[in-house]
């Protein structure tokens, strides 16, 4: 419980440092934090702090009210979830690629016909995070109250007895007002991840203004970026089979996580970049892509080979010869026996998560395009390859202990068949 709380307050104030590191002390955390040892909080806060203002405020009242309008009324196909804890099967408004076209399609048009400075995320950047922040805390609020008042499905609530644990991780498992306004998917993966490929646009046509020219390294961060961004909504439906849909609860770990974290600390290249903008030689330049590219297509095609599996039960192919698998059961809250199967062979059969490890090369590359400014190397635009390293190593861990006590000795067994997590010999 301590840990939960010391997260929830000491991760707003990580954000804040590491802004006030990137533009009052040249990308030093060391030098911003030591700044507080010799001035006092009080008048470094005073000093540095980002402030609110009614403009960031406005902006992002209307983003997150677009976004709710798209995901309401634009056509979606309809998908489906897998079975929770207590047994319920959920449907899915699926249009989030619909809804990232035409929020580009909107900035882009704003821009052209002059209605909006293509800047303005980065212009309003500090007092946007005052706003994302606000609403990050607010909205686990409103899901910890909403599952003590109005639950979704009140079997599928988990209660800790402690008020901090409960908003940190979180009651409803899959809180909804109505049938189909899913909070997890809404927040998980519009206003922020929406959002990802807006703030890199902007910091480069703010990086453009200040300086008449676009680096070649912010052009890949924004490749790599959208390119994990457009796949994320290409595949929303294997989305609803991951681990923050189907196993975690509905708090302020996942809501503060995709309101804030992921809009100020997955853009930094972009941010850090326009601040010092640094251009690669076209070896390095080469080099950062493709290891990038590579990234992506072991994440992607370790995940589809799950997703291929699981909806075929197994009879598929994998790299050419019929799928190996296990076949595991596990009982839900309501008592009912289920069976599904776990992939043995292909990518799932080299290390139990390589679609981590795609996901780690490709955070890397795009901290590397960033990372060397001034002749020395910084470590504000590593930040992200750091805590995804943190953030999916720490994943391994809890999801195997969960895995463990779901389909006991089956999993047993699918450890001893793959010996490692990540990377063979090593972890
Ligand atoms: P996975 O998609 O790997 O899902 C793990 C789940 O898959 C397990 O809990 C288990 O669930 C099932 N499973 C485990 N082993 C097998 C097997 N051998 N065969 C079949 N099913 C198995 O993990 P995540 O949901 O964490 O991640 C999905 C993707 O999203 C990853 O590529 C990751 O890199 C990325 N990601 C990105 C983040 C970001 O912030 N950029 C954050 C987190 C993830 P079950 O109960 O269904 O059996």
């Amino acid at each position: 419980m301590l840990g939960c709380g010391a997260i929830i307050a000491f991760c707003p104030l990580l954000v804040i440092v590491v802004q006030v590191a990137m533009i009052n002390f040249e990308g030093s955390i060391l030098d911003a934090l030591w700044a507080v040892v010799q001035m006092g909080p009080v008048e470094w806060a005073t000093r540095y702090a980002p402030r609110p203002t009614s403009m960031g405020f406005q902006i992002y009242g209307a983003w997150v009210a677009f976004q709710v309008l798209l995901y309401a009324f634009l056509p979606a196909p309809w998908s489906y979830g897998q079975r929770t804890p207590a047994g319920h099967l959920l449907g899915y408004r699926t249009n989030g690629l619909f809804a990232w076209f035409v929020s580009h399609a909107a900035y882009f048009a704003g821009s052209y016909y002059g209605w909006i400075d293509p800047a303005i995320i980065a212009k309003n950047w500090l007092p946007l995070i005052i706003a994302f922040n606000a609403y990050g805390y607010f909205l686990p609020l409103m899901a910890y109250v909403k599952a003590h008042w109005a639950p979704t499905h009140a079997e599928d609530r988990k209660f800790s007895g402690s008020i901090v644990y409960d908003y940190y991780w979180g009651v409803e498992f899959n809180p909804r007002i109505g049938e189909w306004f899913d909070f997890k998917l809404f927040h998980n993966g519009r206003p922020g991840i929406v959002a990802w490929t807006l703030i890199d646009l902007s910091f480069t046509a703010w990086q453009y203004q200040q300086n008449g020219f676009v680096t070649n390294s912010i052009i890949i961060v924004d490749i790599l970026h959208a390119i994990y961004v457009v796949d994320f909504f290409v595949n929303e439906d294997w989305y609803l089979r991951t681990i923050d849909i189907c196993h975690d609860h509905y708090g302020f770990y996942l809501a503060w996580g995709s309101m804030v974290w992921l809009p100020t600390m997955y853009t930094l290249q972009a941010q850090w970049l326009a601040r010092f903008p640094n251009s690669l030689s076209p070896l390095a330049a080469t080099i950062i892509l493709s290891v990038g590219l590579m990234g992506y297509v072991i994440f992607r095609s370790v995940n589809h080979q799950k997703d291929l599996a699981r909806r075929t039960r197994g009879d598929c192919t994998i790299w050419g010869r019929p799928a190996e698998v296990l076949t595991a059961r596990y009982t839900t809250s309501d008592g009912k026996q289920h069976q599904t199967i776990l992939l043995c062979s292909g990518w799932w059969g080299v290390v139990r998560h390589a679609n981590y490890l795609g996901d780690l090369f490709f955070s890397w590359a795009a901290c590397f395009a960033a990372g060397w400014t001034g002749g020395r190397w910084c470590v504000v635009p590593f930040t992200y390859g750091i805590f995804m390293t943190w953030l999916l190593v720490h994943r391994c861990v809890r999801d195997e202990i969960r895995c463990g006590e779901k389909y006991g000795s089956t999993w047993e067994e699918y450890c001893k068949r793959v010996r490692w997590r990540l990377v063979p010999g090593v972890f």
